[in-house]
């Protein structure tokens, strides 16, 4: 049982959320319980999500997808309107971080993806140190093994642009949606770059410039951070922490 000031204070301080500019609010988004007992964890605030942890009695979902980004409609309608009235009814205070939780030198998304898959940090740069190059172990030196790998650690078959009779050693990387970033990463001198989604440009850049191209999943690459946030928390703190996954394809 913990106070939630308590532990949103301590996890703002970890997370170091004053570095970052972000598109949404990190921390408390909707307001709950002031005690903590239990915690939903889940990539993203949706509906299902919001479901469950209702179901389960938690007074925390905590994720990495929250709400109110700068895009979305203000008005409190429609699907978000349900899934603030659901938060509310059930008491459940929503807890979001989003680039922290990507950046993050041990939980974030960008160095727990490395870990899951076995490749060798170098360093972080880029926007905000969102981008992180690396090296490959030997067994994933082409983009046919690398992509068969990732389908093995992510449950998910990645879509790869490029010369799969090329030899890979230097990876540049960024969980979600960062395809944008592909540039930099060529410019970075990485012989591959992984991220969570793709759009049309990249399949002409990487054919173009001879870099690998791999999106495996925007959901897929973004469920580590959460998970390992929820275990620093368990320990810090003594609540109790239950991962909820959704089977999405984006
Ligand atoms: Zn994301």
């Amino acid at each position: 049982m913990a106070s939630r000031q308590e532990m949103l204070a301590w996890c703002d301080e970890m997370l170091q959320v004053g570095l970052y500019k972000d598109y949404a609010p990190n921390g408390l988004q909707v307001e709950g319980a002031e005690i903590i007992d239990k915690i939903v964890l889940s990539v993203t605030a949706s509906g299902a999500a919001i479901q469950y942890a209702a179901a389960q009695g938690a007074d925390m979902l905590l994720v990495h997808h929250g709400m109110f980004w700068k895009s979305e409609p203000v008005t409190i309608t429609g699907w978000k309107g349900k899934r603030i009235a659901n938060l509310l009814k059930n008491n459940i205070n929503l807890v979001g971080y989003h680039l922290p939780l990507d950046g993050h030198a041990q939980w974030g998304n960008n160095v727990q993806l490395a870990a899951k898959c076995g490749w060798q940090p170098e360093k972080q740069f880029g926007e905000q140190n969102l981008l992180n190059l690396g090296v490959l172990p030997d067994e994933q030196n082409t983009l046919a093994k690398l992509a068969a790998h990732l389908e093995t650690v992510l449950g998910r078959k990645p879509v790869c642009v490029g010369d799969f009779s090329g030899s890979l050693k230097r990876v540049a990387w960024c969980t979600g949606g960062a395809q944008g970033f592909f540039q930099q990463a060529i410019d970075a001198g990485a012989d591959v770059y992984i991220t969570g989604e793709i759009s049309e440009a990249q399949y002409h850049l990487a054919n173009e410039t001879g870099v690998a191209f791999i999106s495996a999943g925007h959901h897929a690459t973004e469920r580590y951070g959460v998970q390992a946030l929820g275990a620093a928390l368990a320990e810090q703190f003594g609540v109790a922490v239950d991962f909820f996954d959704e089977n999405n394809p984006a």
